[in-house]
């Protein structure tokens, strides 16, 4: 037997039993005759005591102990004098009779503590040491409870789970697939799943009626905070239901969650917001809806005054920040750079103080009376001491950068509290988005996202204006969840290919499968899918899903603990029949 007891389990009502405990060495402290070590493992810390004047052999092996050895010891408990109200079995320690050491340990490159001194690369170089860290296990942690009480939940709702290949063909879900040679069909490729797609709705049409999966995804894009080049979705799909079924069900997943986890209960239902709205008011299809600060669109208001920054724009929009009239020059400026920024791409910044005593401030005093300003102040809502912040352009650029800065402005106020949870059903989406670059239309969700009924006449006049029965679960800003009622009948999906820019063959090419399953019955269907690692940065409150990812790639796709990717060695590319374009400096 390695142990009696875990390291987070003793407690007073221990006392003076004798328990065996096992772990890593955490901490070593030698005071007078006296060596006190911290044994760690995954439920907590117990203090170990060491008596030179009782047994000095012992008390000298353990002074011999380094940090991270891996230790078995058996002893006593007893109360503790100076007790430690920060853990939870901080009333007791145990009086150690023999230690036993299990593994050594070289001296770890980092302090295995919350407050770590090792940097990002060095933590994601020696993972396995830094998912020893308290603050990083716990993540896994409640990703474990998260992926339980979903599987908890769906299983009471009927749901199969059912996992679909990795091996497969590709996938469009708008990014690039990571694709797989095929030794055996040479010069032939699998791609790896962009998500489940096709094969969920396969499986509706085999008749599993409510599906999902606890998926990896694959998709080759270029990485910020919240992606990784490959992550996990909750993949649902469900036959003979509407998008009110569809909402109804996963509105159903994400209280159970939530209450379950959090202790959260939401009230009522969910709020809805068209896609339209969401871009009108917020200048994004995943509004932050813990905070006000809607956008109030004032190019007629502004205009004619010869003010031509504002008369040229297609759009002039602003927000009202309240109470921030006093911002000072420097914070005015600061505003001003922000939006600046190249990422952001405003060109300016206009501003109107509403001063406390009635009278208005302003960047562009010299072309707006009082009078203007305050016909403008009362459009907008603000109130004396309240600050409104004025960006014109482009429509969608501008909106655009009125978004991130009425973001920043919630930021600077203290108004996107982690703790609050701000849920919100985008509904409505668009079927397709024109690209001005190819000359022509993207489905924006997926080519199997089904258009509303009644926008169906107006594929073939004016495709840009079909809304779709599409959906995303938004939370506090980021897009949680997504999905939509699919095309079941094969005509209305080739009509859809037809505009989408796809030749019949191509469509065969590369959906025949599916096209061809839709011949045999497929039931009306739909679904959606959640971003599991977003799910529980969300939960946990973390900027980065990395931090939620036992094994996360860094920024440039690398696994720099394993050193994936690698080059392959010449017999590799010759058994696959590939030879490289490229030198690869590290080939032979
Ligand atoms: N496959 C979609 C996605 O990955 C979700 C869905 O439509 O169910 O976004």
């Amino acid at each position: 037997m390695y142990r009696s007891v875990t390291c987070g389990q003793l407690r007073m009502t221990d006392v003076n039993s004798s328990a065996v405990l096992a772990g890593w060495v955490q901490r070593i402290r030698k005071m007078g005759g006296m060596t006190f070590v911290d044994l760690r493992d995954r439920y907590g810390i117990t203090q170990l005591v060491f008596n030179n004047d009782v047994d000095a052999a012992l008390c000298d092996a353990a002074n011999k102990l380094g940090r991270e050895y891996v230790i078995q010891v058996t002893g006593t408990v007893r109360e503790r004098y100076n007790k430690n109200r920060n853990i939870p079995t901080g009333d007791i320690e145990i009086e150690v009779n023999s230690l036993n050491i299990l593994s050594t340990s070289d001296t770890p490159p980092f302090t295995i503590e919350d407050d770590s001194d090792g940097g990002d690369d060095l933590r994601m170089q020696y993972r396995y040491l830094d998912l020893r860290r308290d603050c990083v296990r716990k993540n896994l942690e409640l990703r474990h409870k998260l992926a339980f009480e979903v599987r908890r939940y769906l299983d009471s709702q009927n749901f199969l789970e059912i996992e679909t290949p990795i091996l497969i063909k590709s996938t469009p879900e708008g990014a690039r697939d990571f694709v797989v040679p095929s030794r055996m069909n040479p010069g032939e490729f699998y791609a790896l799943p962009q998500s489940p797609q096709t094969f969920k709705q396969l499986l509706m049409v085999s008749g599993f009626d409510r599906y999902f999966q606890i998926a990896k995804c694959f998709r080759d894009e270029d990485l910020r905070a919240d992606r990784q080049p490959e992550f996990t979705q909750i993949d649902c799909e469900m036959s003979f239901v509407e998008q009110e079924d569809v909402l109804a069900i996963f509105e159903g997943m994400v209280k159970h969650v939530f209450k379950e986890i959090k202790g959260v209960e939401f009230e009522g239902e969910f709020p809805r917001m068209t896609w339209h709205d969401a871009m009108k008011y917020y200048g994004s299809d995943k509004p932050d809806i813990r905070f006000g600060m809607r956008f109030v669109e004032m190019k007629e208001l502004t205009g004619g005054k010869n003010f031509a920054v504002f008369d040229s724009a297609e759009y002039v929009g602003g927000i009202v920040a309240q109470g921030c009239a006093a911002y000072s020059r420097k914070q005015i400026d600061e505003l001003t750079e922000f939006v600046k920024r190249p990422q952001i791409g405003a060109k300016g910044l206009v501003y109107v103080k509403c001063e406390e005593n009635g009278a208005y401030k302003s960047s562009v005093d010299k072309f707006y009376s009082q009078d203007d300003l305050a016909c403008w102040a009362k459009e907008c809502g603000a109130n004396p001491g309240d600050l409104i912040l004025i960006l014109a352009g482009k429509k969608t650029a501008t909106q655009k950068a009125l978004c991130e800065l009425r973001l920043e402005m919630g930021n600077r106020l203290g108004l996107r509290d982690k703790n609050t949870f701000a849920p919100l059903w985008v509904v409505d989406f668009p079927l397709l988005e024109w690209d001005e670059e190819t000359q022509r239309y993207y489905a924006m969700h997926h080519p199997f996202t089904a258009p509303k009924p009644e926008d169906i006449p107006l594929l073939d006049t004016d495709p840009g204006a079909v809304r779709a029965n599409a959906y995303d679960m938004v939370f506090n800003g980021v897009e949680l969840g997504g999905g939509s009622i699919r095309i079941h009948d094969s005509g209305l999906q080739d009509k859809m290919f037809e505009v989408l820019g796809f030749t019949h063959e191509q469509a065969q090419y590369q959906f025949g499968f599916l096209m061809d399953a839709f011949k045999y019955g497929a039931p009306p269907h739909g679904g959606l899918a959640f971003g599991l690692d977003r799910f529980v940065s969300l939960l946990a409150g973390l900027d980065s899903i990395r931090d939620c990812i036992a094994f996360p790639k860094n920024n440039s796709g690398r696994d720099t603990m394993s050193g994936a990717p690698s080059i392959l060695d010449d017999s590799q590319l010759k058994e696959l029949q590939i030879k490289l374009d490229l030198q690869h400096p590290e080939a032979k």
